[in-house]
């Protein structure tokens, strides 16, 4: 490939709505385009990297015994009804209904699809297992579409599901993709770590998340610094803390309204506009509070509310106010002591074992807020999130805190869908059952992203060489001569024949002007072809991640780049 040629209008500034170095620099190095909030357009450029991706994934999971399969990204409302999914799913799943006001939603994932397809077709134990997966573009109408590739609305995402006769069955497919994870994220040069996650709306009985480590990643990797334990903060185990004397008594006065609810009711309830909702709880705390008890997972703009239980009415058993008692119109980040359970944030609500906990700085949840010390949680028992500096729940070690980003996800789903979707064989004494599922995604444009979080400079890009775009990029400098164009035509030559990934910069441009862009687009090898050393045909070739610069003969530039 010529430069010239190529697609790829790199920015010398930096875009002034890109918040994280992926984003940034994705754009700065024309490998992605915005068309609206979370909808990217790949480049050449991105596009390569993504599709060297898709390869190694393709060639692990094919190794690990999964088929490739292309499913529909328009998924029909009665499927998810039959799941019982419709109503769950809440604002982040699309839905629109056709000319004939059919309602359909674009798949955020497939558990459906797959599940009716495999129902359809597979009876008897003998077709078992199964292992399907399929990489496409997924969407999922993100309330806060950020970062660039890291949170798009339409991703790309690998998603694969197992059908399996037996447990011991399914997790021995569990465990198969654990492993191909480990060897995708592996080849692809990434720093990671596979880490026990909760299994969140998708359900199922347990589940592993990989983190790509990267000190902008949004998620909290929970690890001990001398065995393998590694969970997200949300998973880790939470450490009994020392009782304290609250420092201010309250009680709960009344239960407005027992039962489950969900936002949309709560809402109704309150009498507030559902995106209102959780100002509202903070602004009703001049005597009383709104409590909320958490089941099921629901986000509400940026704050994840998990466990929405119950909505009950709270109020103070003393004179004094929520501010008075919190030190501060917002969250309880102070000390509060109120029966039964409480923690209202402006910023973000979580759950922590069945109660839940906030503060009221961004992602300061289960860090700065300490249960039992900040407030009183009577039904739940005694517990607090982990820290760093505790000790690891597994052995004599000590847990150490890390930013990551979540790049994989496989969990044991069970009979889950299988259940609700009637998605049975017959065994071999012809008695039907259940498949027992699992399924495991990976998050194909996010990882080329969090790859950039991982491994960049001041400069631009440092792409690890299995997912860069072009593995050399050649840049003749100086004055204009024969020799310099026919040694780099030469070079180029000898390295596409090897069948290794070559860029020619052959552009009329300067010499800085040319390393500038070299940098940023994060090609590992440079060879620069120049007037001197070609004198003693030598080239010279730079290592984008080292630095380092080494002088090489024309003939031996293959097998350097090797
Ligand atoms: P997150 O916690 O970041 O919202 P998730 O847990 O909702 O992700 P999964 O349902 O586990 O995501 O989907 C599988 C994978 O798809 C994730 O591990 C992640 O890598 C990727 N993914 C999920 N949402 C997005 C998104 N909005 N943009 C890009 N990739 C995504
Ligand atoms: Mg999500
Ligand atoms: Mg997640
Ligand atoms: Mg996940």
């Amino acid at each position: 490939m010529r430069m010239s040629q190529l697609f790829v209008p790199t920015l010398k500034e930096d875009p002034a709505d890109a918040e994280v170095i992926s984003h940034r620099l994705m754009l700065r190095a024309g490998m992605i385009r915005k068309l609206t909030a979370g909808i990217y357009s790949y480049l050449p450029l991105g596009y390569r990297s993504l599709r060297k991706l898709e390869q190694i994934v393709r060639e692990e999971m094919d190794a690990a015994g999964a088929q490739e399969v292309f499913l529909p990204m328009v998924q029909p409302a009665e499927l998810w009804i039959e799941s019982g999914r419709w109503n769950l799913y809440g604002t982040e799943l699309l839905r629109f209904s056709d000319r004939h006001k059919r309602e359909f939603c674009l798949g955020p994932t497939h558990e459906e699809v797959i599940t009716d397809l495999v129902r359809r077709d597979v009876r008897s134990y003998r077709d078992l297992p199964l292992n399907l997966y399929q990489i496409q573009t997924k969407f999922r109408d993100e309330i806060r579409p950020r970062f660039g590739l890291m949170r798009g609305r339409e991703f790309m995402m690998k998603d694969g599901y197992s059908f399996d006769a037996t447990e011991q069955g399914a997790e021995e497919s569990y465990r198969r993709m654990q492993e191909a994870y480990s060897r995708i994220f592996s080849r692809c040069g990434l720093r990671f770590r596979a880490v026990e996650a909760d299994s969140g709306p998708i359900g199922g009985s347990f589940s592993h998340e990989f983190m790509v480590l990267a000190d902008t990643g949004e998620d909290t990797v929970v690890s001990c610094d001398s065995c393998q334990y590694a969970a997200n903060m949300e998973k880790a185990e939470v450490r009994p803390c020392e009782p304290v004397t609250p420092a201010v008594k309250g009680s709960l006065t009344k239960v407005s309204t027992p039962g489950m609810r969900t936002i949309e009711e709560v809402s109704q309830f309150l009498k507030v506009r559902p995106e209102e909702l959780i100002k509202t709880l903070i602004l009703k705390t001049e005597k009383s509070v709104v409590a909320v008890l958490i089941r099921g997972d629901h986000e509400l703009n940026d704050v994840k509310v998990k466990n929405f239980l119950n909505v009950a009415e709270l109020e103070l058993a003393d004179e004094r106010t929520i501010q008075e008692v919190t030190g501060g119109p917002l969250g309880f980040s102070g000390p509060v002591n109120l029966r039964g359970i409480t923690i209202l944030a402006d910023n973000d609500i979580r759950c922590m074992g069945s109660a839940v906990v906030g503060a009221n700085e961004k992602d300061a949840h289960l860090i700065n807020v300490n249960p039992q010390a900040d407030f009183h949680v009577d039904n739940f028992g005694d517990f607090r999130a982990a820290q760093a500096g505790d000790a690891c729940p597994r052995c004599d070690g000590t847990l150490v805190l890390s930013r990551g980003i979540e790049v994989g996800h496989v969990f044991k789903l069970g009979t889950k869908y299988s259940d609700a979707m009637a998605a049975t064989f017959l065994d071999a004494d012809g008695k039907e059952r259940p498949m027992i599922m699992g399924c495991y995604g990976i998050g194909v444009s996010r990882t080329v992203a969090a790859a950039i979080e991982q491994n960049h400079d001041e400069n631009g890009i440092i792409f690890p060489p299995p997912i860069a775009p072009f593995t050399v990029l050649i840049t003749p400098v100086g004055a204009k001569s024969s020799d310099i164009e026919s040694a780099a035509e030469q070079v180029y030559q000898a390295l596409w024949e090897n069948g290794i990934d070559v860029l020619l910069d052959d552009r009329d441009e300067r010499p800085g002007v040319k390393f500038k862009d070299a940098d940023l687009m994060g090609i590992p090898f440079r060879v620069t072809i120049g007037k001197k050393a070609l004198g003693e045909r030598k080239v010279e070739l730079k290592n984008r991640r080292t630095g380092d610069v080494t002088l090489v003969a024309l003939e031996e530039i293959v097998d350097a780049v090797k």
